[in-house]
């Protein structure tokens, strides 16, 4: 175990890299990294994360797969190509990923082999890798979670993740090289993030980026009824009625911007 400013880093090996989802756009699954230390307060997965050390102290403790870009070198040899999900759990650019190169390193060998790749993240860090993925750019999609454009709002939500401005200039940074992007808009909250400011801030950087925008309201979890979490007295708030009005809400004014629009994730989460 090595210390890295405030979090307990661990490393690990892995046997394999890639997991089946099960899911129809996305083969495989591939994380770099158990845990996260974006430390957002409605994180749901933690739920998916078996490793107690990190579980139990979520956004403090990041296991390093170290190994997993040698691994994933000869799983490529016999696997079908299938898009590969990455960071289907937590984010793949973690700060430590500065150093370890873990996701980088994967890219690398996952676009050589010609598995297309689909990237989620919330840190502008991606803009490190950029020429890879230029090189690569008809196998390659990137999505960023935007919240909310608050840096309030976002410190208050999602305490250690980068600021929401910084996540809307990579977008633009990445369209503008000609890479597919997307937006994912979720959670959406009751009473925190579903006005129609932050909305139409959303759908406007989608138009202007071309991204299609994925939304997705709360799913409320059993941690966020407990009368000490932050999200408490915003969960009972989560209605049909508030599901049904801000997807139509969301889905006139992307219509307005011709935006293509996507319910988010629904099923469930591949390990
Ligand atoms: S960035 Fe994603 S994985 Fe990381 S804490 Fe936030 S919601 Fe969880």
């Amino acid at each position: 175990m090595v210390n890295f400013r405030s979090f307990r880093i661990y490393m690990t090996s892995v046997k394999t890299a890639l997991s089946e989802t099960g899911l129809p756009d996305i083969k495989y699954a591939l994380n770099p990294y158990i845990g996260c230390s974006h430390g957002c307060i409605y994180c749901y997965a933690r739920l998916y994360t078996r490793d107690k050390r990190v579980s139990e102290n979520w956004g403090n403790v990041v296991v390093i797969k170290y190994n997993l870009p040698q691994v994933l070198e000869r799983e490529v040899n016999s696997r079908i190509r299938g898009v590969v999900g990455v960071g289907t759990i937590t984010d793949p650019y973690q700060p430590v990923e500065v150093y370890y190169k873990v996701t980088l390193k994967s890219l690398r060998v996952l676009l050589k082999a010609g598995f297309p790749i689909s990237i989620q993240t919330k840190n502008p860090l991606i803009l490190r890798d950029v020429e890879l993925l230029v090189k690569y750019r008809e196998l390659v999609d990137v999505g960023f979670t935007i919240t909310t454009l608050s840096y309030e709002k976002a410190r208050f939500i999602e305490p250690n993740a980068p600021p929401p401005r910084s996540r809307l200039e990579a977008v633009k940074r990445l369209s503008n090289m000609g890479l597919k992007t997307w937006i994912f808009y979720g959670p959406i909250i009751p009473s925190l993030n579903d006005d129609n400011e932050t909305i139409m801030q959303i759908v406007k950087l989608a138009a202007e980026t071309n991204s299609t925008l994925y939304y997705d309201p709360l799913h409320v979890k059993s941690f966020m009824k407990t009368q000490s979490h932050t999200l408490y007295r915003h969960v009972f708030k989560v209605t049909r009625e508030w599901r049904a009005s801000i997807e139509s809400n969301i889905l006139e004014k992307c219509s307005e911007y011709g935006v293509k629009c996507k319910p988010g994730f629904t099923g469930d989460i591949a390990l």
